[in-house]
């Protein structure tokens, strides 16, 4: 067991009533079911930056019920001045080791990705994850793998280790050659290279939606990264570009840079989410460079739906898909949905023999409740006593009505049951946003506790929800957590959820993979979900009975409230009325391997097989 694994007690700064309660528990080992990334050791790469002195921490450690040692609970409560995700928490060093005990690949490649976020630096949903994860282990297998990124003002530059400026160099923009500067840094221990142009480009206090046009900029950062290759010298095997964002890079590619000195690349695009395809005008296009108007064809990159009208449009992921070596979508069932419907349906059929469903993968060492430092205790498959623990702490922490009563450092069950949802979203259609609403009313009904941590883009969709959190979050029952405040903007809180939960609710209208119900599983806690895409790959539902080895959560298929309403009722049922069984299922899915140890073998092959690809798309 690492240093790290016996330090995760923390104090209250402002004691109160509640916080002078402290639980010391356990001593023992971490058995992890399953391979993972290997434990943290050293310094710190996700921690907070309003750090307070920990106080009031009282050191005791006898007990070994919960199989961790000397932790000390400080108790939280809503009154505590600094909410208790907010506190200082130890070092978590997850780039050392990472790679151990898993077996290297024979054939080594080297890779770029090429993306818009990284997690924890610059991370907005599960693009950012995955980055990092897929990068992650497949360095851990052996390859060598660089992360291109924005140096966005608002990086987390306090997580980003021996930062240095790499060199100053030109990168084209509408006419002009922009000053770039190129920097170095290692995150979880990822080689990144940071593009900062000298314009205003990528600056404000968030990776989107800052005051400058994103369709341009990102133009320019595809184009930078690869100025940057050639610049440098630099001819990896593979470029890996994410979303629409980095599409334009395989135009960029085959049509200008492989004519210059840059031979040796094969490209991959992995769409995370079709939702999005950057539309964008000829005139934009040509404004990194290329001819815009050449690219106005179906099969190259004109945007089908507006064909005939007067001005035709493009699309950057359209364009990404046409001229990439390979497409992979981040779940066999969302491949099947997207070849079946959307308007980039027959271009991706056009293109199937290229076209991967590969599911993604968590990064099992960046989630694991076996190490994880934002957690009041932490806990494993063969223990889980540390969940009920993480409940009765988020529930006090946040005023909600508590399961059980502590007592001699004990949480008992001598009070009705009060099962945890949790669901941790952006707040936008595509989850579902009608029937989040709707849970959050059937389970004040049903006598739960449901925690919304959300985050919301459109302005009416805030309003909506800041509205449900006046009405509701005076109450015992729910708790409506939205991120435009900054107050909640915290990854420290997500991890403190999952732990809690004993549910994780994603009701998506469509989800490509969703990494929620996959770090839920992995914290204890059984999904909730609404068949499609990704969700159907990973729950199966706990009443078919085909399915009885694999069944794991509970799942609804319609998108109606009624669908929503029965999965619940079943989901609380199973939980109140069966106790023994949901303490088998909750250790069932935590043993579950959704690892990338997993998937990036998939990765692996897409890249071999395109490695000496003589075929220039088109
Ligand atoms: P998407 O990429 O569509 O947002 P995913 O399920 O693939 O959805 O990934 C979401 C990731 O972002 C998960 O790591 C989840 O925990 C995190 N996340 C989403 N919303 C929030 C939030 N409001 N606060 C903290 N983390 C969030």
């Amino acid at each position: 067991m690492s240093e790290m694994g016996i330090m995760a007690g923390f104090a209250c700064a402002f004691p109160t009533p509640f916080s002078k309660l402290v639980v010391p528990v356990g001593i023992g080992g971490i058995p992890t079911s399953f391979p993972s990334f290997a434990a943290p050791r050293r310094k710190n790469l996700l921690r907070l930056t309003n750090a307070q002195p920990q106080v009031g921490a009282e050191k005791q450690g006898t007990t070994t019920e919960y199989g961790f040692q000397n932790q000390n609970i400080v108790w939280p409560s809503p009154n505590d001045e600094i909410p208790f995700w907010k506190k200082k928490f130890d070092w978590w060093d997850n780039s050392q080791d990472f790679s151990v005990g898993i077996e290297k690949d024979s054939d080594q490649l080297h890779i770029i990705h090429v993306t818009a976020e990284m997690a924890p630096i610059a991370k907005v949903g599960g693009l950012g994850d995955v980055v990092t994860g897929l990068a992650r282990a497949c360095s851990a297998r052996g390859h060598k793998v660089d992360v291109m990124l924005p140096f966005y003002e608002c990086l987390h530059k306090d997580q980003i280790d021996q930062l240095k400026l790499l060199l100053t160099y030109d990168s084209f923009h509408d006419g002009d050659w922009i000053p770039t500067k190129a920097f170095h840094g290692e995150v979880s221990g990822i080689s990144v290279i940071f593009i900062e142009p000298s314009n205003h480009f990528f600056k404000g206090q968030y990776v989107y939606g800052g005051s400058y046009n994103e369709l341009e900029a990102y133009l320019f950062f595809s184009r930078a990264c690869l100025e940057w290759m050639q610049v440098t010298g630099t001819q990896p095997d593979i470029i890996h570009a994410h979303e629409w964002q980095t599409s334009a890079l395989s135009l960029l590619y085959w049509d200008m840079y492989h004519h210059l000195s840059i031979k040796k690349p094969r490209l991959v695009l992995t769409i995370h989410n079709m939702e999005h395809y950057g539309e964008c005008r000829k005139e934009q296009l040509s404004k990194c460079g290329l001819d815009g108007s050449i690219y106005a064809t179906v099969d190259k990159a004109v945007d089908d739906r507006t064909i005939g009208h007067n001005p035709e449009r493009l699309s950057l992921l359209k364009g990404g898909i046409v001229y990439s070596n390979a497409v992979v979508t981040v779940s066999p069932t969302y491949l099947k949905e997207t070849l079946n419907s959307g308007w980039l349906a027959s271009t991706l059929i056009m293109h199937r023999d290229k076209y991967y469903g590969i599911l993604n993968g968590i990064d099992t060492a960046m989630w694991n409740p076996a190490e994880d430092i934002f957690l009041p205790l932490k806990f494993h498959a063969q223990n889980i006593k540390g969940k009920k623990i993480c409940k009765h702490y988020v529930q006090r922490g946040l005023g909600l009505a508590s399961e059980g009563s502590l007592a001699d450092n004990k949480v008992f069950d001598d009070t009705e049951k009060v099962p945890l949802v949790v669901c941790i979203t952006r707040l936008v259609a595509q989850k579902g946003l009608h029937l989040i609403t709707h849970a959050i009313k059937l389970v004040e009904e049903l006598g739960g506790n449901m925690v919304v941590l959300g985050r919301a883009s459109d302005g009416r969709v805030e309003r909506e929800f800041e509205s449900l959190a006046n009405l509701h979050n005076q109450g015992p029952s729910i708790r409506i957590l939205l991120m435009y405040s900054l107050m909640f903007f915290s990854e420290e809180l997500s991890h403190m959820l999952y732990a809690a939960a004993d549910f994780v609710l994603v009701p998506s209208i469509y989800e490509p993979c969703g990494l929620a119900q996959m770090i839920g599983m992995r914290y204890g806690a059984v999904p909730v979900v609404r068949k499609t895409g990704g969700l159907a790959d990973t729950v199966f539902d706990m009443d078919d009975q085909s399915n009885h080895e694999t069944a794991n959560g509970f799942v609804f298929e319609g998108i109606d409230e009624g669908s929503l309403n029965r999965a619940l009722e079943r989901s609380f049922s199973f939980y109140k009325e069966r106790p023994a069984e949901w303490n088998d299922l909750v250790r069932k899915v935590m043993c579950i391997d959704n690892s990338w140890n997993n998937t990036a073998g998939k990765y692996v092959e897409v890249y071999n097989s395109v490695r000496f690809d003589p075929y220039v798309p088109l």
